[in-house]
């Protein structure tokens, strides 16, 4: 017989993303519609641990689906790695009834999930609110379409100064193990080169590349490199280039938080309204322990444990697509 489960608690935890607000919002109100009890808990698992949870009605989550960040704030809990914090967190749940969770996060804080329904009986569900979109078992996650388009406006921008002076600029974006943020902004923006964290770096052939194209007087150039990659970021591959390509003018950009914030990109919102929807009924039928994603544009789901442990792997025909179309 599977557990019923009558109060659930729905979190944020760990980096945020633009559209956990419209999840928790979804969570909420499909619990309510289920006769549920649903609690908010403050700061992730910080929350659990110091008892900062309230009860939430249909209207707690009024006008806040177009709103970036998370109303149910965020953090990262030292104290919930350990089986004593853990056991407080678990004390507090108990006290008020709590018998389910959403947490709505990245593959830390589901690990955190896995560890604590492993150790206590609490099903769990979790939902990927993350920018990287580094989680496998789904095509996306909650806050990378905002993030990305909030990269590739301000990349177009930086192009107008780079064409105006006939400048290079190396452009770091977030992405400390994933380079899809990277990727597909300096795909969308036409970078002449993009450097990942998942492929090694060949300074090399990118001092190659932008010989030749000054020899052609190509000059304007953009290169997209994700904060984690291999050779470094921005600043690491503008130092070489510098010395290696003294005619280059080099100017390094680095976007940084705005690519947190923001409104959620209808795409996010929908996506983390079906999540949403969907974290709850997994708890109402005994799926328990999975984390919800999407796979072809259908719900999909992965155990927890799962779910932690795989990186997606960046295709090469992208990277292909990226030396052809930027010659
Ligand atoms: P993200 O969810 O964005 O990947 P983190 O990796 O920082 O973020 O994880 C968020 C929180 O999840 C951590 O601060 C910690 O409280 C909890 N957590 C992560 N790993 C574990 C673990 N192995 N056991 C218990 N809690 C964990």
């Amino acid at each position: 017989m599977k557990k019923t489960v009558t109060k659930i608690g729905v979190l944020t935890s760990g980096g945020d993303a633009p559209g956990m607000n419209a999840a928790v919002r979804a969570v909420v109100r499909t619990g309510i519609y289920h006769g549920l009890e649903v609690f908010g808990i403050m700061r992730g698992y910080t929350g659990m641990v110091e008892n900062d949870i309230f009860k939430m009605e249909g209207r707690s989550v009024a006008n806040i689906i177009q709103r970036g960040g998370t109303i149910l704030k965020t953090s990262r809990c030292k104290e919930f790695l350990t089986p004593e914090g853990r056991k407080k967190a678990y004390g507090n749940l108990k006290k008020l009834g709590i018998d389910g969770l959403v947490i709505i996060g990245g593959d830390g804080s589901f690990r955190g999930a896995q560890t604590f329904s492993n150790e206590y009986d609490i099903p769990c569900v979790g939902l990927p609110g993350t920018i990287d979109k580094d989680i496998a078992g789904t095509d996306f996650t909650i806050g990378f379409d905002t993030a990305v388009n909030t990269a590739v406006e301000a990349i177009d921008k930086i192009r107008d100064t780079a064409d105006a002076h006939d400048r290079l600029f190396i452009i770091e974006v977030m992405g400390r193990d994933a380079g899809y943020i990277a990727l597909h902004s300096g795909i969308a923006t036409g970078a002449e080169n993009i450097l990942i964290p998942e492929r090694k770096t060949d300074i090399e052939e990118v001092i190659k590349q932008l010989a030749e194209k000054e020899r052609r007087h190509k000059l304007v150039n953009l290169i997209v490199v994700a904060e984690g990659d291999d050779f470094g970021g921005a600043d690491e591959v503008a130092k070489i280039i510098t010395q290696r390509l003294p005619m280059q003018e080099v100017r390094v950009c680095i976007l940084g938080h705005i690519q947190r914030g923001g409104s959620p990109s209808c795409f996010d919102r929908l996506i983390a309204s079906r999540m949403g929807y969907s974290a709850v009924e997994c708890l109402l039928e005994g799926r328990h322990n999975v984390f919800v994603g999407m796979v072809n544009n259908r719900m999909h789901y992965t155990p927890l444990n799962e779910a932690v442990k795989k990186k997606q792997r960046i295709s090469e025909e992208w990277m292909k697509i990226v030396k052809i179309l930027a010659s």
